[in-house]
């Protein structure tokens, strides 16, 4: 980037000044129609927007500078490019009317757009939060605090270590995160190019942050206790943060306030409002690591990506984006609490069993929007007409929804029973003043009914007058010249003109006064023209401004409600996440789960949420399940590929998931003994972005639950030690079967082809074997699906092989080969008796892992 220096146009000097306030960011400058970039700049956004690079003088010594612009209307279409790439945006725009400014147009940067701090409608997905956090740490302790600047949410806890934190943050699905660095001591400047990466900040950070998240230095002052306390406290204008519940939480105070000072730097004119600050813990729910969440497809399947597959998907029937925004909030963070599980498991319960309340709800619901994006632009004063409008017609709706939820029980489907009258009121106002489909502008008029202010409806009038004067004028005009194709017209910038072809120049009377020539024709003026101009133009602008104007005072009265709209939004979110899981009860044939504070896991007649869907109806076969800490803690379960074990495992996951987020399960009867978190070691991958084999990523995962798993836990393991030679995972395997089965006596399901694994149900009392059933006819094996207790003894791999369509050659080789192995080698029984005799049970652990 060039220096500033007196040698450059008072412009371009300008621009410099600016950009040195933002040097790590793009800026983007108003210029009349555009934006520009320039420099450095300019060439990012050539490349990324495909823009013509251009250059312009204004240099020293004639320099030219590198250019490349936008049209500002493209703004919508450019912005979410540049973001979606990772930039931050600085949009500076012109801070008074070039025409009437004296000397050089004052210019200022209105906001800076980051990944994290987005309130456009268009750029967000509709149903996932997108949360900006900060996390600062001191020793083992760290805060974090997390906001949705479009819907208003912001949350701040204390998490006790690395983990923690990088667990909240996989739960969030966080795009941006602040951290306290200081640049100074970083070598590099960030340029809006080169992005902090986690793995470029050491140890300190690296393991506690997500590859994806994109990392934002601040000043390591903003997470001073003190001075995050002030900014809380300006932003909330309140004494004292007791209130939030964060008084004596330094660190969760530092982050909070972080993000507070944050948004005020950034946002400037927009600073988005809160109406509070919740200061949570995390214990009060389950935890589902990303790993996890990727393994059982809660949000995404395994293998595109995509939402259509996923738990999420077939659990979403909600009605607005606030209520599949909190359905997935839900899904990721079930409950521990079984009263609070008990209170969503009531609500549905009470809708199955009357179906007049579900419909009366979700006709009530209709007219209902996103509540709380709305109310995020409000509070940001960027809302449109049409937006504003989708806001009264979800107030208006208020009152019919509160009479269905007088009908009702439960109390979180009673909660809207009275409504806030102010908020309906607002929405009748609001239904009533603005038009039936308002302009996106909110400057030209068109946005108040007839009949709501005498003097729109006069100068309204005014205009329908000039229309006919116009068109009187019109026509006089072409009976007194005899020129049948003259046109009476209007741009906004000429403003009216008399059209006259170059045929008929002619004809054109005296009094004409030529205005602008074109290819076809000529336009003119006439002073009766003229002079009636300035009357519609005037009258015009009276209309708009007034218009305006009362479009300003309804925004205004919204802005008064923002506490009472964002409280309101919330309940509409949960009665409608409460409808979503109420009909997918009903189709799906789900039952009410029980659940207790005890350790059991019983399920009868369990099916694969979304397995069963993919089948034909009536195919998939269910399966029992019983689990317990104290006598059946763990199954080891053996079968052929493609049994059906993966599924079974996945399914009672899920089933714990879905119990404890307060929806009912796919089984005949369950009941689910709190689960505080689940941990699953599945499949295989290499990580090659972090450089680890595959056998390496197979032991951490299994490290890390050996590590943190509890008693309460429910672990899944799908095969561990297959990515080594056979005894040395075997050996493995059997430890950590022992392991999980003895020091951290969680409930779990070991699936596996290690047959011999099946010798620890007879050295271990808490260890049971399953299998998979399969049926053996001449030349096929058929596939029952049903797990049964026992062991199996083969894996019938070759016969899956031949299912997928390996040549019949080498299945016929592979044939002969097992055969001449099973016939000269016992090696199975061989080691499972030496595993089960010679391996002696482990009895005493080491002590430093009983103090674990
Ligand atoms: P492998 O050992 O090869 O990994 P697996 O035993 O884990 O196999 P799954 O992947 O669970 O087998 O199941 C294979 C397929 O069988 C599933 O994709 C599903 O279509 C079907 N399946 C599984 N369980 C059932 C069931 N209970 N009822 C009907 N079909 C099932």
């Amino acid at each position: 980037m060039a220096k500033s220096s007196g040698t450059y146009t008072p412009m371009m000097a300008q621009f410099l000044a600016l950009k040195s306030q933002h040097a790590d960011v793009l800026l983007l400058y108003r210029m009349g129609d555009f934006y520009e970039t320039f420099f450095e700049d300019a060439k990012i956004a050539a490349r990324e927007l495909e823009l013509t690079l251009t250059s312009r003088d204004g240099g020293p010594d004639g320099q030219r500078i590198p250019m490349a612009g936008i049209p500002h209307h493209a703004l919508d279409n450019y912005l979410p490019r540049l973001i979606a790439r990772g930039y931050r945006v600085a949009i500076c725009e012109q801070m008074e009317d070039p025409q009437k400014a004296k000397g050089l147009v004052r210019r200022e940067v209105v906001r800076v757009v980051t990944p994290g701090t987005l309130l456009e409608s268009g750029m967000l997905a509709e149903k996932h939060n997108n949360y900006l956090v900060a996390v600062t740490r001191e020793g083992d302790g760290f805060g974090l605090a997390y906001c949705d600047a479009s819907t208003g949410e912001f949350a701040t806890t204390e998490l006790p270590s690395v983990a923690s934190v990088r667990l909240e943050l996989e739960r969030l699905g966080a795009v941006e995160c602040l951290l306290p660095l200081d640049l100074r001591r970083i070598d590099w400047v960030p340029a809006p190019d080169r992005h902090l990466k986690p793995r470029s900040l050491g140890v300190l950070w690296q393991d506690a942050l997500p590859e994806s998240i994109q990392v934002t230095p601040r000043p390591p002052e903003d997470f001073k206790p003190e001075s995050a306390r002030k900014a809380l406290m300006r932003q909330f204008q309140v004494g004292s943060l007791e209130g939030f519940g964060c008084s004596n939480m330094s660190l969760a105070t530092a982050a909070a306030g972080a993000i507070v000072t944050y948004l005020q730097d950034t946002q400037r004119a927009q600073l988005p409002l809160f109406s509070g600050l919740r200061t949570y813990h995390e214990s009060k729910t389950m935890v589902i690591d990303g790993l996890t969440r990727k393994h059982l497809e809660l949000t995404a399947t395994a293998r595109d990506g995509s939402a259509k597959g996923s738990l999420v998907h077939l659990l979403d029937r909600t009605r607005t984006p606030m209520g599949a925004r909190r359905l997935r909030q839900w899904l990721l963070a079930p409950l521990l609490d079984p009263e609070a599980i008990v209170a969503r498991h009531d609500a549905i319960e009470e809708l199955l069993n009357q179906p007049s309340l579900l419909r009366a709800f979700a006709t009530a619901l209709e007219p209902v929007r996103d509540i709380e994006r709305l109310t995020g632009r409000v509070a940001a004063s960027s809302i449109n007409g049409r937006e504003l409008l989708a806001l009264g017609n979800s107030l208006a709706a208020l009152p019919a929804i509160g009479a269905v939820a007088q009908r009702c029980q439960s109390p979180l489907l009673n909660q809207l029973a009275a409504p806030p009258e102010l908020l309906a009121h607002l929405g009748t106002l609001i239904q009533d003043t603005l038009v039936e489909a308002p302009p996106i502008s909110t400057t030209e008029g068109g946005l108040i009914r007839e009949g709501v202010n005498e003097q729109v409806d006069a100068l309204r009038t005014l205009q329908r007058d000039d229309k006919t004067w116009l068109l009187n004028f019109e026509s006089d005009e072409r009976a007194r010249t005899g020129i049948k194709s003259l046109k009476v017209n209007h741009t906004k910038a000429f403003g009216y003109y008399i059209e006259v072809t170059h045929a008929n120049r002619h004809l054109v009377p005296d009094n004409y006064h030529r205005k602008q020539t074109l290819v076809n024709c000529e336009r003119f003026i006439t002073p009766e023209l003229k002079s009636r101009e300035q009357d519609i133009v005037q009258s015009e602008e009276r209309l708009f401004r007034l218009e305006h104007s009362l479009f300003d005072d309804l925004r205004h009265q919204a802005a008064e409600q923002i506490p009472s709209l964002q409280e309101t939004g919330q309940q509409l979110a949960v009665i409608d996440v409460l409808l979503s899981l109420a009909e997918v009860a009903r189709d799906r044939h789900y039952v009410r789960p029980s659940v207790g504070e005890d350790e059991r896991l019983t399920v009868q007649g369990g099916r694969h949420a979304v397995v069963e869907n993919h089948l034909p109806v009536g195919t998939f076969v269910p399966n029992d399940a019983l689990l317990d800490t104290s006598n059946e803690r763990m199954m080891i379960l053996t079968g052929p590929n493609m049994a059906g074990k993966s599924t079974y495992m996945r399914q009672l996951a899920l089933i714990i998931i879905l119990a404890q987020m307060g929806s009912f399960v796919p089984a005949d009867q369950a009941h689910i003994g709190i689960v505080d978190r689940i941990f699953t070691r599945i499949g295989a991958v290499d990580d090659l972005s972090t450089g680890q084999s595959t056998f390496m990523v197979e032991m951490n995962e299994t490290a890390n639950l050996l590590h943190h798993a509890t008693t309460r836990s429910f672990v899944l393991l799908d095969e561990v030690g297959r990515g080594t030679s056979t005894l040395d995972g075997l050996s493995i395997a059997w430890a950590v079967a022992e392991h999980l089965a003895n020091a951290v006596r969680a409930r779990a399901i070991f699936a596996t082809h290690y047959h011999e694994l099946t010798g620890l149900s007879t050295t271990q009392p808490s260890v049971r074997s399953y299998r998979v059933l399969v049926e053996e006819t001449q030349d096929d094996v058929i596939f029952l699906r049903r797990v049964v207790p026992g062991g199996a003894d083969r894996s019938y791999g070759i016969e899956v092989a031949r299912l997928a369509g390996l040549p019949p050659s080498v299945i016929q080789r592979a044939r002969q080969v097992l055969g001449a192995l099973e016939k000269n080698n016992r090696l199975f029984d061989s080691l499972k008796k030496t595993l089960v005799q010679e391996v002696p049970p482990q009895k005493q652990l080491p002590l430093f892992e009983m103090s674990r």
